[in-house]
């Protein structure tokens, strides 16, 4: 793409960088606390129930308080976006974009302010901070420019007497619903995609990091995106989320998330409500069980170096991250002590120093993880980490089992934090069978040297973003267009070519000259 190019990430260890994000830090400190009101068109709304956000990091630490919608909220917001679509529905393409262009540069103007907040509400440490931050401002320049893309289809097939043109329309109101393991950069990334095509939304962020979907919501205000197109609403998803995503003008979900609520949504949404008059659309990104494959020809020092790196990037909370390694038995002991030599090295402590690893997000998944750790007592050897740490904020260390069956559950299932499985298999045939026993098919990679191996991964390793040679995580926008298969969800691939036609519907118009 033209005029298109990532934003490069911040190197940390040039000093002036280092005090930039720290004094960033001390100045979002100066701003935790705060209360965030709804804001459902031009309304400011302040509720008594309140989401309290906290550092995962410290507890005991507000990072602020959200107003938490109430289902007469939920239908004022949509409403209200179904009222704002007749207006924005009809503004220009490129009007549409340039808010994004706007919101983008000013980001990148405020990017370590921006990162502040997710070291404080998400527990991200400076580098996977500011690479959400990047991705932010990826995801708005990106859809940015596939809209002036799309506002110039191309032209049709001509036939005499006729004059024929194809044009992209918007759908409607739709619902966003994000996660909050990249609570900038999916958040964002969701929302403006939604709007630069057209259609107005509800935003109902994730209730652990609603503070920082506030601040992008200041931004958009500051740009002047018209009041009513992003309709701010924080919310538990069980209490309001089934009722936005039934209602009869939602016409649209996007989603990113686990696969069960994911599987819900598009339950829910295939249903018709009274009155309603189309069949709701679904983008539903949901959760994966990735596996690394080492076979016997591969560089075992770059392949340990790949999985750590997936593993336990930020406490193994991303939907990409290797939850498996699938070792030939060749190399098997070998890779063992590489990755448990790296492994072992991982410093554990607050993000806003900037150590390698911190906290997981919330007390309910530090115990999830924790009792899948018993688990995997059960089904493998336990040889590294497999407790919490300390006793402030919510720390898990890096944990590695062995000899895990491929069937075992630890093995299947997604955990969704710093828990790594050894799988050992016979050959690279047997490698391929496993990492496709899962339901899932989000990400993977394969360590090899051998072409053969390649070739038959590219066509057998049954994942939407497959990789070689490299670590299964940090997919860029435009780059590595992002979306799994299975119950990975829909494979809408964000950040790709395809994605703002999933939020638009095409007419043809067809004139008769003569
Ligand atoms: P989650 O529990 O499914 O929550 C995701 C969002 O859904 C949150 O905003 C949540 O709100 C909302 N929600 C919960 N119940 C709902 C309902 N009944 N109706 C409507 N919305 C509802 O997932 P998460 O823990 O935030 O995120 C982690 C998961 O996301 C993992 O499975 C991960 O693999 C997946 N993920 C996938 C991708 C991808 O691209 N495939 C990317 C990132 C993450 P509350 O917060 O209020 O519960």
């Amino acid at each position: 793409m033209k005029n298109f190019a990532n934003e490069p990430f911040t190197n940390f260890a040039l000093s002036e960088n280092a005090e930039a994000i720290k004094s960033a830090i001390a100045q979002v400190r100066q701003e935790l606390g705060k209360t965030y009101p709804l804001y459902i068109g031009e309304e400011t709304i302040y509720n008594d129930d309140l989401i309290i956000s906290t550092n995962p990091a410290n507890e005991n630490e507000i990072i602020g308080k959200v107003a938490k919608a109430n289902l007469a909220q939920a239908e004022q917001a949509i409403e209200t976006a179904y009222a704002t679509f007749k207006s924005w529905s009809k503004v220009e393409a490129e009007e549409r974009a340039i808010y994004l262009f706007k919101a983008a540069e000013r980001m990148r103007q405020r990017k370590h302010y921006f990162s502040a907040w997710l070291i404080l509400e998400s527990g991200k440490n400076w580098a996977e901070a500011d690479a959400d931050t990047a991705e932010a401002i990826d995801f708005m320049n990106f859809y940015a420019h596939e809209m002036l893309r799309y506002a110039n289809p191309p032209e049709l097939i001509p036939v005499n007497g006729e004059y024929n043109k194809m044009k992209y329309v918007p759908l409607g109101v739709g619902v966003v619903i994000p996660p909050w393991n990249f609570p900038l950069a999916i958040m964002a990334g969701m929302t403006v995609a939604s709007v630069v095509t057209g259609n107005t939304v509800v935003l109902k962020p994730a209730s652990a990091t609603p503070v920082i979907a506030a601040k992008f919501m200041e931004l958009l205000q500051e740009v002047g995106l018209p009041s009513g197109v992003v309709n701010y609403l924080p919310g538990s998803g069980g209490a309001i989320g089934d009722y936005l995503v039934s209602h009869k003008l939602t016409r649209f979900i996007n989603f990113t998330g686990s696969k069960e609520v994911g599987l819900r949504i598009s339950e829910l949404a295939a249903k018709v409500a009274p009155g309603q008059k189309w069949i709701k659309r679904v983008a539903a990104e949901m959760g994966g069980k990735d596996s690394i494959i080492v076979d016997e020809t591969a560089d075992l020092d770059k392949a340990a170096q790949g999985i750590v790196a997936s593993a336990f990037g930020f406490q193994g909370q991303k939907c990409s991250a290797c939850s498996r390694a699938i070792v030939v038995e060749s190399v098997y002991e070998e890779v063992i002590e590489k990755v448990l030599a790296l492994a072992s090295k991982l410093a554990m402590g607050l993000p806003e120093e900037n150590f390698s690893t911190g906290p997981v997000i919330e007390k309910r998944a530090m115990e999830k993880i924790l009792e899948y750790i018993e688990i995997g007592k059960t089904e493998g050897t336990l040889v590294l980490g497999g407790e919490r740490f300390g006793n402030q904020g919510w720390f898990v260390r890096p944990t590695i089992f062995k000899d895990i069956a491929p069937t075992a559950r630890i093995s299947l299932e997604e955990i969704f934090g710093p828990v790594l499985a050894l799988i050992k298999v016979k050959d690279f045939a047997e490698a391929l069978a496993v990492v496709n026993n899962t339901e899932y098919g989000l990400t993977g990679s394969l360590y090899s040297r051998n072409r053969e191996n390649i070739a038959q991964a590219k066509e057998e390793f049954n994942v939407g973003n497959l990789y070689f040679n490299r670590k299964c995580t940090g997919a860029l926008v435009g780059v590595h267009p992002f979306g799994g298969f299975n119950m990975s969800g829909t494979c809408s691939k964000a950040g790709g070519y395809d994605y703002l036609g999933l939020l638009m519907q095409m007419k043809i118009t067809s004139e008769t000259l003569g």
